[in-house]
């Protein structure tokens, strides 16, 4: 791996970037050169890119540097950024990482993309995840799988596990992800990034490609939590073309990082955590006691339905996935299949476009909807998502913030689970009920895996088979200021989030 001329912004974080273009040390066209040119070496044993746009981030990066003055209070001036590939972007392919959308340019921007633009940010890519936002693994990817900068043999966790790897490995500071049961946390814990999805309704989710639109938010994977605020500020708040995008007002998230954390109560639902890895176990452990140290009091709370959130998260998502890729026919979007017959074209299209986990999520979510099983299985599934969420209210009520694993694994190899859907469903566990109840959650590295044969957590150099380890924080509705500066203020006395992984050019 060679390069050229790195400076460093070019690796940096969100607020790096900008302070380099702040104090002139670096221009935003070099540090987007950078960013290009670390893709270009990198991405080929990642695939974390379906699509990247050298011309057009150059293009505009040249754009800001000509304009210092107009650019220079905007949060993200100059900051190059990916965009997960089921976010419709003007002009850009935008495939889903599906055949039937491979071919797919939008006449539109998401709202999420128009506000990042807005705030001066370059976007440089497209990343890969599973097809339609379906998995847990990345592995369902049309295009091949993202694999894990941490270890090129492992799963970067899904759906967004080419934003996961992008940031992991230093390639954007940032990457928009989306998560439906858990896509955003999920990748990032697996990565070693941070990830937060916000409250329902918190960000616009117009231009999202949808998978299950109850449950379906869209937000940030970044290095750190301060990271994580400034983009939430740029994305956040009403917009009229979002009926479900929420009119509360967005608070300065930044303000929110004072590092203090005294008298904060988390509450950790100990029964819920039985049975995980124990490496993982070990790590939250570690995890909390750095938050107790700087005076968080850590409670037991009882959330007696979680144990049933994943079957009701593959209920619900499945039928609102089945209804909303109807519109998957030949006709009005992407891919069509030759055929004598219209019946036959929508039978070949969606045969031929859609692949095989795709297909098993549209006929379970047609099945849970059909009129003998509806009462059964759907509406059953939307009265224990009442009984979990009213869990979380209950414990929300003694506690303001709760604690548990992200991912109950590590990061498994490539292939090991495919051949067993429910045992891939199972990974959700910890992070499905936060779509379930709307309430924002984020994922923050709290440690590493024991390299093979190694005695301890701590103290090895990275590249060493280690695997990264998440600690999940969900909040109360709207309360993302309180999982940021708990993230925030536990970052500041680790140093998980700043080890990069073995496949990245260090930092200067
Ligand atoms: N793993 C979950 C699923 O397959 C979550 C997906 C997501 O959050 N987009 O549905």
């Amino acid at each position: 791996m060679t390069d050229r001329a790195v400076r460093g912004a070019g690796r940096g974080t969100i607020r790096e970037v900008r302070g380099a273009i702040g104090s002139r040390e670096q221009s935003a066209a070099e540090i987007c050169r950078e960013t290009l040119d670390h893709i270009a070496s990198i991405n080929p044993q990642l695939n974390a890119f379906n699509t990247v746009i050298a011309d057009r981030a150059m293009a505009r990066a040249e754009a800001i540097d000509r304009e210092p003055e107009r650019w220079r209070d905007a949060p993200l001036a100059g900051v190059p950024i990916a965009v997960k590939d089921n976010l419709c972007t003007r002009g850009i392919r935008t495939t889903a990482s599906s055949r039937m959308l491979e071919h797919y340019v939008p006449a539109y921007d998401a709202t999420v993309v128009a506000r990042l633009e807005q705030a001066g940010a370059i976007m440089v890519g497209k990343t890969n995840c599973d097809e339609f936002a379906m998995g847990s693994s990345n592995e369902n990817s049309a295009f091949g799988p993202v694999r894990n900068p941490w270890a090129l043999d492992r799963i970067p966790g899904g759906t967004s596990g080419g934003s996961a790897a992008a940031v992991a490995a230093r390639l954007t500071p940032m990457a928009l992800g989306s998560d439906t049961g858990g896509s955003i946390r999920q990748p990032a814990a697996l990565c070693g990034v941070v990830g937060l999805k916000p409250t329902y309704g918190r960000v616009s989710r117009y231009g999202l490609i949808a998978h299950a639109s109850s449950l379906d938010q869209i937000g940030p994977l970044t290095r750190t939590a301060y990271d994580a605020a400034v983009t939430l500020g740029v994305l956040a708040g009403a917009d009229a073309a979002d009926a479900t995008s929420a009119a509360d007002a967005v608070p300065d998230y930044t303000a929110a990082l004072t590092g203090e954390v005294r008298g904060v109560r988390i509450g950790v639902p100990r029964a819920l955590l039985e049975g995980i890895d124990a490496e993982v176990s070990a790590a939250i452990d570690a995890a909390l006691a750095v938050l107790e140290a700087r005076g968080a009091a850590i409670v037991d709370v009882d959330l007696p339905h979680a144990r049933f959130a994943t079957p009701v998260y593959y209920l619900v998502s499945t039928a609102e996935a089945s209804s909303n890729l109807a519109r998957y026919d030949g006709v009005r979007y992407g891919f069509r299949a030759k055929a004598d017959t219209l019946r036959d074209m929508y039978a070949r299209t969606r045969a031929e476009g859609f692949g095989p986990e795709v297909k098993r999520r549209i006929m379970l979510g047609t099945y849970v909807l059909s009129a003998g099983y509806y009462d059964a299985y759907y509406l059953k599934a939307q009265q224990v998502r009442t009984l979990i969420l009213r869990d979380y209210d209950e414990a929300f009520a003694k506690v303001d913030v709760v604690a548990m694993p992200t991912s109950p694994t590590p990061a498994v190899k490539i292939g090991e689970r495919v051949a067993d859907p429910v045992q891939m469903y199972l990974m959700d566990i910890f992070t499905v009920s936060a779509n379930l109840s709307g309430l924002p959650a984020i994922s923050v590295p709290c440690g590493f895996t024991a390299a093979p044969g190694a005695p301890t957590l701590a103290n090895q150099p990275p590249g060493d088979g280690r695997l990264p380890i998440g600690l999940q924080l969900m909040g109360r509705r709207f309360d993302e200021a309180a999982l940021l500066r708990v993230a925030d203020a536990y970052e500041r006395d680790t140093e998980w989030s700043k080890q990069p992984p073995p496949l990245t050019i260090p930092n200067r």
